[in-house]
């Protein structure tokens, strides 16, 4: 990794940095205070004014407004930090220019160039707040430091202010919040709410505001997607709140979550930073499939104790679900595994009542025979919601987490998949981080399931390896109507929810019904194609998968499906935006060393009909083409690039499309 960070520590007279940018400020009276913050391309712009000693901020790209002047600043208990402020005159401006390398993201190596302000503000001539501004060529990114109050060295933050408004006309495509503690078992919120569409400004969700991320369309002049990252356990995981005209700001957990337990607000000692909030603009959806924002801006915790490796495997519970639990079917999946090449097998719910601890230890010695490890499930529980699957209480608790891991370093396990968490407050936030720093002891990685959007945990963990957070493939075993939703999901988990974390959808199903000997008509019936299958595979990033594959695959599903699930990476170096709209249809393009993936699905009753451009292919190239007819039977070709590296693709509604050089 090399990090250089060029300081310049300079007086900025506002009035000759209006001159030097020429930009048309219209300065309103006396006692507005203006400054900006330009992208280093200088496309995107940031605009904080002062008025009055309330500060807001706007954002344009290209000289289009995509935020109008938007609150920014928080209150404390030791202070508003919102009104009354005045802006220092001196600002540290600082040119961020870093590589770093993540093999688990969407970009194996990433080059972050952005610009850096930041804006000290005083209260009654006392530091009381810093603003600071990132502004990288698609992404703005804000968060606040918090100075001593006084001789006050803590606080707790009350309402953060900060405030995302949009232009008129601007639809959204958002995830409403649960309300908390309701649902099976009280297990709200998972963060599982299926998305509007294309919905206008002025909704409030459930009531709770939205999930994070939370994607708008500007009219004409583009898309932005809102989010947040740098989430840890100094404070807890914030939403969007719909207010009126087109306001949105950032919103804590409900008091409810977790069980009534614990703070909704959080708390900070001083001086302290709080979790940065992050914008990405693009006038297409390029630059939020490609945005690396949630791990630019964050560093990790902590060393890894081992090199972590990115692995794919198998799961009996989607299929076989609660009754697939025992040692026999177990040992199935891990030979199963074994045939694919793949290096784990996930032992989900009840194993330690169904399997037992013992012959979990002899799964474990001959999977490693095989070549295979195991992870195993656990419920996070606990005190805060009714979940009843075991093992339960034990990875809520320090002392008893530490020392079943110690156990399965002592029996070779490779990970756990911890469930049902309490929510997004401070002390649920602390348990995550609890867990993979404790892991991390023991070689162990972590799958978060039932459970919040990771906020740049990729780079801050080095043994997280990813999180639900998504309404996932359990939901197509459990009834007919998710089956029906696949493929429209899969187009807005694509431009949204898998944009900015890994996503363990648990998916790639090849059982045409959800039941363990694919019989028909038991168990809800599959309506996408195989050729989505496989698309999805490429559509959905997360470094480790498990994939909703049936040993009877190996006779039952095309040979060609069985070999591109064999061969697929997790791990990828390059995404690229081909071509889509959330809710309708979607096209991307992942790279893997030298080859390249393109997968497009369908969710639309009309079969999409579109010649594609492939600049990243050679002219003339020759592609393998998996495609769907009509009855969305696939089928394995061989097609050529045009010259013009255009090629035209059909995907049926439920069908896919595959492309690889
Ligand atoms: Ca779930």
């Amino acid at each position: 990794m090399t990090i250089s960070i060029l300081k310049s520590h300079r007086f900025i007279h506002l009035k000759s940095l209006y001159y030097f940018l020429l930009l048309s400020f219209f300065v309103a009276n006396a006692q507005a205070q203006q400054a900006v913050v330009m992208s280093p391309d200088g496309k995107l712009t940031v605009n904080l004014t002062v008025n009055n000693g309330t500060p807001t901020y706007s954002v344009s790209y290209k000289g289009k407004l995509f935020l109008e002047p938007s609150p920014i600043g928080l209150k404390t208990n030791v202070g508003d930090f919102s009104t009354g402020l005045e802006l220092k005159e001196k600002q540290i401006q600082n040119k961020i220019d870093e590589s770093y390398e993540l093999p688990n993201i969407k970009q194996s190596k990433v080059h972050y160039v952005a610009n850096e302000t930041v804006f000290s503000f005083t209260k009654n001539k006392e530091s009381v707040i810093d603003i600071t501004f990132r502004v990288s060529n698609n992404d703005v990114a804000f968060r606040y430091k918090v100075y001593p109050q006084k001789g006050t060295l803590s606080a707790v933050v009350k309402e953060e202010v900060s405030g995302f408004l949009f232009p008129a006309g601007t639809t959204t495509f958002l995830s409403a919040q649960s309300k908390a503690m309701a649902g099976w078992s009280r297990t709200m919120p998972s963060y599982e709410i299926p998305y509007t569409i294309d919905a206008p400004l002025g909704e409030n969700g459930k009531g709770e505001g939205y999930t994070f991320p939370c994607l708008f369309k500007v009219n004409n002049n583009g898309w932005v997607l809102i989010s947040e990252t740098g989430v840890d356990s100094q404070y807890c995981a914030s939403r969007l709140i719909g207010r009126d005209k087109g306001l949105y700001t950032i919103g804590f957990p409900m008091e409810g979550e977790n069980n009534g337990v614990g703070s909704s607000t959080p708390g900070i000692g001083l001086p302290g930073e709080i979790p940065w909030r992050t914008i990405t603009i693009g006038e297409t959806l390029e630059p939020i499939v490609t945005t690396t924002v949630p791990f630019d801006l964050v560093k990790p915790r902590y060393e890894a104790s081992q090199k972590y490796q990115y692995t794919k495997g198998t799961w009996s519970w989607i299929i076989g679900m609660d009754k697939s639990m025992n040692y026999d079917e177990q040992l199935r999946y891990i030979n199963f595994s074994a045939d694919l090449g793949y290096e784990t097998v996930l032992v989900d719910a009840l194993w330690d009542t169904q399997v037992g601890r013992d012959k979990i230890a002899d799964l474990a010695k001959y999977a490693a025979s095989k070549g295979v490890g195991l992870y195993l499930w656990y419920n996070s529980n606990g005190y805060w919601n009714d979940a009843p699957q075991s093992p339960r209480g034990i990875m809520d608790k320090t002392i008893a987490r530490r020392k079943e891991m110690a156990w399965m370093k002592s029996i070779g396990i490779k990970g756990i998949k911890v469930d049902f968490f309490g929510g997004d407050k401070q002390e649920t936030m602390k348990l995550y981080e609890d867990i993979l720093y404790d892991a991390n002891d023991y070689g162990i990685m972590v799958i978060f399931h039932g459970t919040t959007l990771p906020r740049g945990w990729e780079r801050m963990y080095p043994n997280y390896a990813s999180s639900e957070a998504v309404l996932a493939s359990e939901n197509l075993s459990f009834g007919q109507g998710s089956c029906g939703l696949e493929a429209f999901s899969a187009t807005l988990h694509t431009f949204i929810r898998n944009t900015v974390g890994s996503m363990d959808f648990g998916g790639s199903a090849l059982n045409k019904f959800y039941n363990d000997k694919n019989t028909p008509n038991k168990g809800s019936k599959r309506m996408t194609s195989d050729v989505y299958a496989l698309a999805t595979a490429v559509l959905f990033q997360s470094g480790v998968q498990h994939f909703a594959l049936a040993p009877n695959n190996l006779t039952d599903a095309p040979q060609w499906a069985i070999d591109f699930m064999k061969a697929v990476p997790t791990t990828w170096d390059e995404v690229r935006f081909i071509d889509g709209y959330p809710g309708k249809y979607a096209i991307l393009a992942r790279r893997h060393g030298n080859k390249w993936y393109v997968a497009g699905i369908n969710a639309q009753k009309e079969t999409v009909k579109i010649k594609v451009k492939l600049p990243m292919i050679a002219g003339g190239s020759e592609l393998k083409q998996y495609a769907d007819d009509a009855q969305l039977n696939g089928n394995l070709t061989t097609t050529k690039l045009k010259k013009n590296q255009e090629i035209e693709v059909t995907i049926p509604c439920n069908g896919a499309v595959l492309l690889m050089n």
